[in-house]
């Protein structure tokens, strides 16, 4: 058995997975997570990488992530696999001096490439990683439920979702004050959902694919995930409530000032209006 299967970042990863899969939020294989890992985390495991690494072109050159270490998770592979096969399921990756491409130092032991949403990840490592000043290393994409769910009921505006989610629960103004961005319904796996969803990452830590899932940063695998769950938690809220006739009281402008200020949070401010 290799020593690296004990190392924080795999078993951090195997736990993120299965955690996501008895969720629900990650049905066959929906979903993906990449984590970046500083090059001296990778030290005490090198003898056990690749002594050949596979090298594989990037669609988009990712010049701010040059050097840059990351886990991902394979395209394909199942969430709730993970963990009785890390090395079949992950991939440890590093990017080239140059931007151009990748080189595959361990896991995908049975062949295969990191997840189909490659761009959207490193897209948005290369923004967080510049707005939160390297603290945020993970990027994790899944098939949330009932945010999934909401996506059809609620106008797709960023400050109309945000206060929706916001009335949800009362955790989450505190747990994302940066709201929830949106980017229009755009076709999986390509570059362009990409972009638009590193834009959003600019001033987001959640970013909703309509129809689709949600993705989420944050510097640890549970920062990410407890994002994700406190989100989702607040959907599945709201699911029921319209499903009661909808709201008959709520959270209101001021008690959601009132609770940013007693936590310190500066809350979007176009989510705050009347
Ligand atoms: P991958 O299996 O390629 O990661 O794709 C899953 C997914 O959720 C696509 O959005
Ligand atoms: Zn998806």
């Amino acid at each position: 058995m290799q020593r690296i299967l004990s190392s924080w970042f795999i078993q951090g990863m195997v736990k993120a997975t299965s955690d996501m899969w008895l969720k629900g939020w990650d049905e066959r294989n929906g979903g993906n997570i990449s984590l970046r890992i500083d090059a001296e985390d990778i030290e005490p495991w090198r003898d056990e990488l690749v002594k050949a690494p596979r090298v594989v072109e990037l669609s988009q050159p990712a010049r701010d992530l040059a050097g840059c270490w990351f886990l991902v998770t394979g395209s394909g592979k199942f969430f709730r696999n993970v963990q009785f096969d890390p090395a079949d399921s992950l991939a440890l990756l590093q990017i080239t001096e140059d931007g151009m491409a990748y080189h595959i130092h361990w896991g995908l032991v049975n062949g295969g490439l990191p997840t189909s949403e490659l761009a959207s990840h490193l897209q948005s490592h290369a923004v967080r990683k510049a707005v939160s000043g390297g603290l945020d290393r993970v990027i994790m994409h899944c098939h949330a439920t009932n945010l999934i769910a909401l996506s059809y009921v609620l106008p797709l505006d960023v400050p109309t979702f945000t206060r929706k989610l916001w009335e949800g629960s009362t955790e989450c103004l505190v747990v994302f004050p940066d709201g929830i961005g949106i980017v229009p319904w755009m076709v999986p796996g390509t570059d362009g959902i990409g972009s638009a969803t590193a834009e959003q990452m600019r001033a987001h830590s959640l970013v909703l694919w309509p129809h689709h899932g949600i993705f989420g940063t944050g510097p640890t695998l549970d920062e990410a995930f407890g994002l994700i769950d406190t989100a989702e938690k607040a959907s599945e809220i709201l699911v029921k409530v319209y499903a009661m006739g909808g709201m008959k009281q709520t959270i209101t402008t001021a008690e959601l000032i009132a609770l940013g200020e007693r936590f310190g949070v500066t809350p979007l401010a176009s989510a705050l209006k009347d």
